[in-house]
Formats: structure tokens, C-alpha cells, sequence
């Protein structure tokens, strides 16, 4: 089974570019253009990974990660964070509010599986029951 990740992005071009990404290196993206079409798609079928831009209509990626981590079934799926930040201190703000990690925006095709990849090895390495199959 291809591993499934949930990108919620605003921005066209940065959805596309990381789709495209995904797609090319074997992944199944599922995408969805803001906070509240994320959490939806993450409901009806709880991705591997979710990658989560921070400003976004809606909801932004703090409140999508909060509804995420209060729902028991989606609570324990690797959340990354996409930003461009320009403060230091974001990045701690960003893991203190329960983000698994960051990625920095521009996205660096080279590096932008890599920076995933950790975060699926860890999710793999859990017993069968990190998924549930009843719904
Ligand atoms: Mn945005």
C-alpha cells in the first residue's frame, strides 16, 4: 500500500509543486485548499502523514492541528508543519503547539521527501492497530 498524505495548502502553486512531488516519488497525496476541506478529508479517510501550511483561510494550521489532536482516531497522525517564517522562535512555537515538524517554505524539491520520510519510518514501525480498519 502506497502511503497516504494529506497536504492542506491555500497556495496553488505550493499544492501542486508538492503533489507533484509526492506523486513522483510513489506516495498517494490527498489534497485539500484549506483548513476546514483538510480536517474533512482527514475524517473520511485518516492519512499516513499530513503536511499543513500554518496561514490558510478557515481555520489555519494551528486550529487544524488542535481539532487533529482532540479527535481520538486522528490524534496520533504525524503532523508537519509548511511556513515560511521569518522569526526565530517560530520554529519552537510551531513543535510547542504539537507539530511533529517543519518544513520551510520555499518548498526545496531535493529535499522534500527526505524531510517526510522520518516521519513515516516512525508511523511504520507501530504495531497493526495505529490504524483503524471500522470505518
Ligand atoms: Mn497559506
Amino acid at each position: 500500500m502506497k502511503d497516504r498524505i494529506l497536504i492542506i495548502e491555500d497556495n496553488p502553486a505550493n499544492l501542486e509543486l508538492m503533489q507533484y512531488l509526492l506523486e513522483a516519488f510513489g506516495y498517494s497525496p490527498v489534497t485539500a485548499i484549506d483548513g476546514a476541506q483538510g480536517l474533512e478529508a482527514a475524517r473520511a479517510e485518516p492519512p499516513d502523514l499530513i503536511v499543513c501550511d500554518i496561514q490558510m483561510p478557515v481555520f489555519d494550521g494551528y486550529e487544524v492541528l488542535r481539532q487533529l489532536r482532540a479527535d481520538p482516531e486522528l490524534a496520533d497522525i504525524p503532523i508537519l508543519a509548511v511556513t515560511a517564517l521569518a522569526m526565530v522562535g517560530d520554529r519552537d512555537k510551531i513543535l510547542a503547539a504539537g507539530f511533529n515538524g517543519y518544513i520551510s517554505k520555499p518548498i526545496v524539491p531535493e529535499s522534500f521527501v527526505e524531510q517526510l520520510k522520518p516521519h513515516l519510518v516512525q508511523r511504520g514501525s507501530r504495531s497493526m492497530d495505529g490504524h483503524r480498519t471500522d470505518r
